[in-house]
């Protein structure tokens, strides 16, 4: 009789469908992957879950400026979502969405049981309200005492709403937290809650009248309610177990583990175990708390932090690389640096060098010795070899602890502490010198063993890391089936064993080849955010002495393509809010038009109107600061020194200049 299995049932977040997968969910998504796939290896009963949120104002105005409704924007959305996760080969057991049917039974069972045991009550909701928006708008996001959106006043109205009853739970939710210290982890996030929870806890309000907002689950004691979206999704988590006390929600529910992103820690730490509480639910076991990846030093930007790029990456450099790079950079709960020239160095370093250097080197030596032949007796082993064999259990453990601690880093390090100790054995103990001679034959044995058995073992212990690596090292090796971390013990490659030759895992990436990329314009945007062209030398040159490289040419069929006239300036004023833009009204004759043009810190409203200068004319429209540009004037410009586009002899104003 063997013991049951350890359960372990593992969360992401489910993701907002308000904006397609970035770099953030990527990154949460994966390391949930690597803790799923390790605590598989261990043997456990492992249920992993993602998903996505999908109600809510946001949704519904997305969807509304798509001109779509709102199911059809959520189906495409959530898609998109379980694609990337499928390009990025996630191994989730379950993809929950709450706009399922699975999901609302539970939600309203639940809000049924709070509302019979008087953990719900009506009451009166004040806030700031933007009629253009239809929406409330937080302290935070008020702009000005304006709507951020709209820039006009807000005002402030009040309106009924359910409310759950949470203040009462401040007292219990500290003892939970005191209690337990390691319910939310890392410890900062864990003190920023009871930091929080030193202030008096509001109730939450957990309804939207429908006259506002249709896109919801309608509250089952009022339908003129949907519910608040935050109430709506943590549900998730129990919802996709099925109900309650059923067979899977006894199974898993006592396991559960959330990993989140420290931007929504509040609901997690605050609202989810009042929740549960109320319900008369189990609070979590753990919440595990990650940071934020800058990108080039600053917030994430839009242009990188989209997962089309992230996805780019991992097709230019492997699916492994980029794991790797994610879970090896940051510190768990920290903040970290996302570069590309970052990840090419850890893929050189780490992988291409340590490791790929390694598994060629003895995956090469071993075939061309003719194989692993014995099993080395403990009395012929010498100290170093002694040192590698005893190191395989210490990584067991130190992995082991690591993860226990979504400490991926120090996961990392500690295999990686063998492989450098491995490339060292290798280098002392000269098995192409011993090769040589028949009288070193034995000792030639021993060490052939040594690096079959160690890649064995790494084939093993890399595998909820670098799973396609894996999978080679243990084929090379001759190992079939799916790896046991039970097997991570020292002396099982048995003798005989076909060994074949597996170089190139991770081929190093060549700095030079990737900059000329750059110049021929090749690489995704990603790289480009990430590094400096080559020919930007920061401040070395002087902008206004230096004339700029001519552009490549372009055929006179393009260049007639582009609408060039002659245009009046007959008003001209400043942008509110802006230093650089000019808002000016010129005529083109027959038309008048409106032209946002970024010359204002170069000439004033007054000095331009009357001028006669050449605009583009069909050039796509586009909004700044809220105007609608409808062509742009040609200025030139040396360094400081700018100058708007006019005429030596007077022309009408719309006549074609080419
Ligand atoms: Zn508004």
């Amino acid at each position: 009789m063997s013991a049951p299995a350890r359960v372990f049932y593992l969360t992401t977040p489910i993701y907002y469908v308000n904006a397609t997968p970035h770099l953030g969910h990527a990154y949460t998504t994966i390391i949930a992957d690597a803790m799923a796939r390790y605590h598989r290896l261990a043997g456990h009963d492992v249920r992993f879950l993602t998903g996505t949120d999908e109600h809510g104002d946001k949704i519904a105005q997305a969807a509304a400026k798509a001109g779509v409704r709102p199911q059809g924007y959520t189906d495409q959305i959530s898609a998109a979502f379980r694609q990337a996760w499928q390009r990025l080969g996630i191994t989730n057991d379950d993809f929950i969405r709450t706009t399922e049917e699975r999901h609302k039974t539970i939600v309203r069972q639940i809000l049924q049981t709070l509302w019979d045991a008087g953990e719900i009550y009506l009451g009166k909701y004040g806030g700031h309200y933007c009629f253009g928006c239809e929406r409330f708008y937080t302290e935070k996001e008020i702009v000005d005492g304006t709507c951020p959106d709209h820039r006009t006043p807000l005002t402030w109205i009040e309106e009924e709403n359910y409310f759950f009853k949470m203040s009462k739970y401040q007292g219990w939710l500290i003892e939970l937290i005191e209690s337990r210290p390691d319910l939310i982890r890392p410890e900062r996030y864990r003190n920023e809650i009871l930091g929080f929870l030193r202030e008096p806890l509001q109730d939450l309000s957990i309804s939207r009248p429908t006259k506002r907002l249709e896109w919801g689950i309608p509250l089952p004691f009022d339908d003129k309610y949907v519910t608040y979206v935050w109430f709506d999704a943590l549900i998730n988590y129990v919802s996709a177990l099925g109900p309650p006390g059923g067979e899977t929600f006894n199974r898993y529910w006592p396991h559960v583990e959330h990993l989140i992103g420290k931007d929504i820690l509040k609901p997690h730490a605050i609202y989810w175990p009042c929740m549960l509480k109320a319900a008369g639910l189990d609070v979590f076991r753990r919440l595990d708390v990650h940071g934020y990846w800058n990108i080039g030093g600053g917030k994430m930007s839009k242009s990188i932090g989209n997962v089309v790029e992230a996805l780019a990456l991992t097709d230019k450099y492997g699916h492994d690389a980029f794991r790797y790079f994610l879970m090896r950079e940051m510190t768990f709960g920290l903040d970290a640096d996302f570069s590309e020239e970052a990840l090419v160095g850890r893929l050189n370093a780490d992988l291409a060098n340590d490791l790929g250097n390694l598994v060629s080197r003895a995956t090469t030596l071993i075939v061309n010795s003719g194989g692993v032949s014995r099993v080395p007796a403990e009395t012929e082993l010498d100290d170093l070899e002694r040192q590698i064999r005893d190191r395989f259990a210490r990584v067991r453990e130190g992995v082991d602890e690591a993860m226990a601690e979504f400490a991926f880093q120090k996961a990392l390090a500690r295999i990686w502490e063998l492989i450098g100790l491995l490339n060292g054995y290798v280098d002392v103990s000269k098995p192409w010198e011993l090769a040589k001679s028949a009288a070193a034959r034995p000792r030639l044995e021993r060490v052939l063993y040594v690096l079959g058995e160690s890649l064995r073992f790494l084939g093993i212990v890399l595998a909820p890391f670098l799973p396609d690596a894996a999978g080679k090292i243990r084929r090379a090796v001759g190992q079939t089936g799916e790896p046991k971390l039970s097997e991570a013990a020292w002396g099982r490659l048995e003798p005989g064993t076909a060994i074949e030759r597996l170089s190139g895992l991770f081929p190093r990436i060549d700095k030079e080849e990737r900059s000329k990329e750059e110049q021929i314009g090749k690489t995704d945007a990603a790289s480009r955010t990430s590094s400096r062209p080559p020919t930007e030398r920061a401040g070395l040159a002087d902008p206004a002495t230096t004339t700029p490289e001519l552009a490549n040419s372009v055929s006179i069929d393009q260049f007639s393509k582009i609408d060039l006239r002659v245009a009046e300036i007959i008003a001209a004023e400043a942008v509110a809010k802006s230093k650089k833009l000019l808002k000016l009204t010129v005529s083109l004759g027959d038309s008048q038009r409106t032209v946002v043009a970024g010359i204002a810190e170069h000439y004033a409203p007054a000095d331009l109107v009357g001028k006669k200068v050449v605009i583009v004319a069909n050039l796509e429209p586009a909004k700044l600061m809220g105007i609608e540009s409808q062509g742009m004037v040609l200025v030139g410009s040396a360094g400081d020194r700018w100058a708007v586009l006019t005429l030596d002899r007077d022309l009408p104003p719309g006549a074609r200049v080419k």
